[in-house]
């Protein structure tokens, strides 16, 4: 058996090598390192395979939120509304541009943003909420957009962890994820389902003016050279990375599939366990285990463990050599930086139970079936003794 990693980057690159090395020489040689034709030729590629009208490239995943805000014109005090169960960066950049963060409850199946708690958090102030499609499940857009316009907000979506996801919506119809808000965000960290290889990130909408207005934003606020308009920032997505994308997204595809394989590989094992709950959500309304759509693109594949044993078993696997994770550990509302006198502790109850509850397993391309094996084999192992 190979050595198991939690995500094997290298593996996925001796496959796709030759092309990605021509890319790379090819900037080289044309020496067009920053807004050259690859950065467009890619813009143009994710619009296609995302069915949105506009790409904004950006420098990574969290400036791509950042923007994405500053590109809606939202102004100091502004409630935006998002998860307390969820990677610091979308509360980060609501912070940064003085906006004021209002975290939320999440749902205990699928780990995303809960609609009823963003209903009890709206206030005359609010003017956003930022879904974000944790491990790579959308969240409930068809209820969140519905609210969404019925209270006058905007929505972005952090498709950090999601993209390729299909959204089914309620009428069967299905929408990549990043392209049903007014505008999303997200990150090619090289570890995300679609990587490149240092930093990167992009900005997703179908609204011209919105389109427009960020275009300047991440260019120094210019709309015509030397000209700033608004304050802007410099965030661009380089040539060397945009090269690598091109390469590697014709494959996002088939990459996604074989998250999708290992997820199915685990859940087989381990959704009987008395101990453990695996990935599930709802699809078209009904509560399903998360092993036969393709809502979900598992950027981690995460389960529950509920017998109070989960940091005993993380340790135990990473001395058999398995390495896994918990992803979050800690509210973040419980955050020195994001601590509010608003909150409630008894506003948290899935939260707080989750970051006790929750590891997630090696998740890569490269995963395979006697690894896979041997990982819930220990797993199981451990919980029956
Ligand atoms: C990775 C990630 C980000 C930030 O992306 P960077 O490119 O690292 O800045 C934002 N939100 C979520 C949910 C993420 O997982």
């Amino acid at each position: 058996m190979k050595k198991i990693q939690m995500v094997d980057l290298k593996g996925q690159y001796e496959h796709i090598k030759d092309t990605v090395n021509t890319s790379i020489l090819n900037v080289l040689d044309t020496t067009a390192f920053v807004n050259g034709p690859e950065v467009h030729s890619f813009q143009k590629e994710l619009e296609d395979y995302l069915g949105v009208k506009h790409v904004i490239p950006c420098a990574n995943g969290t400036d791509a939120l950042q923007i994405a805000m500053m590109g809606l014109g939202l102004e100091q005090g502004d409630e935006v509304i998002t998860a307390d169960f969820t990677f610091a960066a979308t509360v980060e950049v609501i912070a940064l541009l003085k906006l004021t963060p209002v975290l939320v409850d999440v749902n205990p199946s699928d780990f995303n943003i809960d609609i009823n708690a963003i209903k009890k958090a709206i206030t005359p102030k609010t003017k956003a909420i930022v879904p974000v499609h944790l491990f790579g499940r959308c969240a409930n857009m068809d209820e969140i957009m519905a609210l969404a316009k019925e209270h006058n907000l905007y929505v972005i979506e952090d498709n950090a962890q999601a993209i390729g996801a299909n959204y089914t919506h309620k009428d069967g119809t299905k929408t990549k994820a990043g392209a049903i808000g007014h505008v999303a965000s997200t990150s090619f960290f090289p570890s995300k389902n679609l990587g490149c290889y240092g930093d990167g990130g992009a900005i997703f909408t179908n609204n011209d003016d919105l389109a427009h207005t960020i275009r300047g934003i991440v260019n120094h606020g210019m709309y015509e050279r030397y000209h700033h308009d608004v304050v802007g920032v410099n965030s661009r997505l380089d040539s060397i990375q945009a090269a690598v994308l091109r390469a590697k997204l014709p494959h996002l595809d088939t990459y996604n599939a074989k998250r999708q394989d290992a997820a199915r590989q685990y859940t087989a094992a381990l959704k009987d366990h008395k101990y453990i709950d695996v990935p599930k959500g709802k699809c078209n309304g009904v509560d399903t285990i998360c092993d036969t759509c393709d809502c979900h693109v598992f950027h981690q594949y995460t389960i529950k463990i509920t017998n109070g044993r989960r940091d005993e078993l993380v340790k135990h696997l990473n001395e058999q050599g398995i390495p896994c994770g918990v992803y979050y550990p800690i509210p973040l509302h419980k955050q020195k930086a994001y601590q509010d006198d608003r909150y409630n502790e008894a506003d948290f109850p899935v939260t707080n139970q989750l970051i006790q509850e929750v590891m997630s397993l090696p998740m890569h391309t490269e995963l395979e079936n006697d690894q896979i094996e041997f990982i819930t084999t220990t797993i199981k192992e451990f919980l029956n003794d």
